[in-house]
């Protein structure tokens, strides 16, 4: 098949559905091995990093990093190479046959083996009010929204790193920042817990779940229920920020490959899901880590299997 032919698919060796860190460093590692790989980059370009305000913890950057910096800096890296980045989104895909097949809303590309990197998205509370209000006052990411909310009262919902990191964020431009977390202990790591201790602008709220978030044109208030002692009260607030974990974005691969109990992508150890020639990386198919580098490291290994799986099935021998 030939790689102009408008009216049939386009022909690849390499596909790689997402744009985060883990498939954009699949596509460096297969640009670097000339399979010249298409990135399709769904939604989110960069994946959700790219929204971060700082990373503090990539190895190379002792000063930090914005997010949406390394991003394009990964970007720039594989292009460099010959990756070819598509802004374009997945519809539909057919693993059952090969070549591949990957329906996207721009085109058809048929290819000979596929890395997904979609990545993961932010858990919803499923409360009355949530839906509604939700770019209105209810977000779940601060870099994107807390410009808005200068000088106002807003909340957090969660305790892990996202809480606290995007929560120290929104200090930035809000009068006050609420914590609202389920137990009276925080899953965040110790240096954003001490440092939003340490923020005069930070308030906590234990052992409580947001139950409703009303209002009219904009978020007013909120109901918080104590899940020790049952007691609902009302709390004023102007934002409701919401950050408690991530589902996996495995939908439409999950009734072709395998996924455990959560919809992650089931992986082995060289990235292969349950179909040769398909790898995964970074957070669809890793529930434990969800790092820049561990996402990263994640699309360079499935990206060295893809080329050595590629290899043997042009050369058997
Ligand atoms: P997370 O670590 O899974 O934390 C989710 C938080 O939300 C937990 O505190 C959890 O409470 C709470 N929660 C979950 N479901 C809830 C519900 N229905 N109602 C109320 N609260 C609920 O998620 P994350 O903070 O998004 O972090 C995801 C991963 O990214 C983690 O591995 C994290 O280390 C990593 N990350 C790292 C950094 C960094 O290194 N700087 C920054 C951001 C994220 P419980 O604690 O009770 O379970």
């Amino acid at each position: 098949m030939n790689k102009e032919d408008k009216n049939q698919p386009e022909s690849r060796e390499v596909v790689i559905i997402g744009s985060g860190p883990a498939g954009l460093s699949a596509a460096l590692y297969t640009a670097r091995a000339d399979l010249e790989p298409v990135v399709l980059t769904g939604m989110t370009l960069h994946g959700q990093a790219s929204v971060t305000d700082i990373i503090e913890n990539y190895p190379g950057f002792p000063e930090g990093i914005g997010g949406s910096e390394l991003g394009q800096l990964f970007q720039s890296q594989a292009e460099r190479f010959g990756a070819e980045i598509v802004m374009d989104q997945v519809t539909s895909v057919d693993l059952t046959q090969k070549p591949f097949q990957i329906i996207t809303y721009g085109k058809q590309y048929a290819a000979n083996s596929v890395i997904i990197s979609t990545g993961a998205a932010h858990k919803k509370l499923g409360i009355p009010g949530e839906k509604e209000f939700t770019g209105r006052g209810v977000s779940y990411c601060a870099t994107c929204d807390g410009w808005f909310f200068k000088d106002k009262d807003v909340v957090v919902v969660g305790g892990g790193n996202s809480a606290l990191e995007e929560g120290l964020f929104l200090t930035r431009f809000a009068n006050t920042v609420t914590i609202i977390h389920r137990r009276d202990e925080l899953r965040a790591g110790v240096i954003l817990q001490n440092r939003a201790f340490d923020n005069p602008k930070m308030r906590f709220i234990w052992d409580t779940v947001v139950t409703e978030i009303s209002g009219q044109d904009a978020i007013n208030e909120i109901t918080l229920k104590n899940v020790k002692t049952g007691e609902e009260i009302i709390h004023q607030t102007d934002g409701v920020f919401i950050f408690i974990g991530h589902t996996p974005n495995s939908q439409l691969f999950s009734s072709q490959l395998e996924v455990d109990k959560q919809g992650y992508l089931e992986i082995n150890k060289y990235m292969g899901t349950s179909i040769p020639g398909v790898f995964a990386a970074g957070e669809v198919a890793d529930p434990n880590f969800r790092q820049v580098i561990t996402s990263a490291g994640m699309g360079a290994a499935a990206a060295i299997e893809a080329v050595r799986y590629l290899e043997a099935l042009h050369d058997p021998e």
